[in-house]
């Protein structure tokens, strides 16, 4: 099953439910609201995301007018459709472009999500703007971390900056800015280390780096086959980053989607980009609206 296939058919039997009445009404929504959500959980959304969204897809319900030609159950999906777009943030979100100086963006991630990935087709999304594109390497962990950005960064035909492993983080990354400055680049694209799991080191390096460079994006990289714990795993971050946005990776796979409804729901802060793939190009911009319409099949 691709990803939504099994919320979308679970919302199915939510529709049924009120075909039949000539209204949506306080009674004759319960039903549905227990299969949507249901088929939430189902799909791996937080917990706390579920109440947030059922709550407000009942307070909208039950404020609507009977549309003559339209049937309840048609209501009731344009409701749910509303809300699911709001509750990924509405509209489609930009990266943000500094008035002068270049578009600082800095990466964070757990290990293995597709961080270094993500580096790499952004540098070339960016670089199809016409932008001068400088990758900065701070992972100093592995030694695999610095050589795969360098590759990447071939690949696309973006510079790699980096002082090897000895070097501090935040004083690479300084470096690296310095050099954009300097040389004149449009956008800087900071790879950070990530951890197999959220720890103290992790997120203190992450506040270095972000205090050395003061980006214009902080993004947090989230593999969409986290699952429920991705409600936990953004509210950490953006607690400790204080997040822009957020890149959701392998939207390939066969995960559930939780994870795209809730990174807003939790934080506040957009999905800017989907990855879609191993490629460089497989980067999509997100949109609320089309997500919901995949949703809702
Ligand atoms: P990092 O440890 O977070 O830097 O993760 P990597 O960038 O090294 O990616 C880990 C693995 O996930 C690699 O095999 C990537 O090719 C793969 N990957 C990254 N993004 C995507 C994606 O959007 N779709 C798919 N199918 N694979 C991806």
């Amino acid at each position: 099953a691709g990803m939504f296939d099994t919320l979308s058919q679970s919302l199915d039997k939510a529709w049924d439910i009120v075909r039949k009445d000539g209204k949506l009404t306080a009674d004759n929504i319960k039903g549905p609201m227990r299969e949507i959500r249901r088929a939430l959980l189902e799909a791996d959304v937080s917990l706390p995301t579920v109440r947030q969204f059922v709550k407000g897809v009942e307070e909208k319900c039950l404020g609507m007018r009977v549309v003559k030609g339209v049937s309840p159950d048609q209501q009731l999906v344009k409701v749910v459709h509303d809300q699911l777009v709001e509750l990924m943030g509405g509209q489609q979100a930009e990266l943000v472009t500094p008035d002068d100086g270049p578009q600082i963006i800095l990466m964070a991630g757990l290990q293995g999500v597709g961080k270094t990935t993500a580096c790499g087709k952004l540098a070339l999304a960016l670089q199809k703007q016409n932008k001068k594109v400088l990758l900065v390497a701070t992972d100093v962990y592995r030694p695999a971390a610095i050589e795969q950005l360098k590759l990447l960064g071939e690949r696309v035909n973006v510079p790699v900056f980096e002082l090897g492993q000895q070097a501090k983080p935040a004083d690479i990354a300084k470096q690296g800015l310095a050099k954009a400055n300097k040389e004149k680049f449009d956008a800087v694209i900071i790879d950070t280390a990530g951890r197999l799991q959220i720890d103290d080191t992790m997120m203190g390096e992450l506040r270095e780096v972000k205090a050395a460079v003061k980006p214009t994006d902080t993004l947090l990289v989230v593999d969409a086959m986290t699952g429920q714990e991705a409600a936990g795993l953004v509210k950490s971050f953006h607690e400790a980053a204080d997040l822009s946005g957020a890149i959701l990776t392998k939207m390939d796979g066969d995960s559930r989607g939780g994870a795209a409804l809730s990174v807003f729901a939790v934080s506040g802060r957009p999905i800017k980009y989907v990855g879609t793939g191993e490629t460089m190009d497989a980067l999509e911009p997100f949109y609320p609206d089309r997500i919901s319409q995949r949703v809702l099949g």
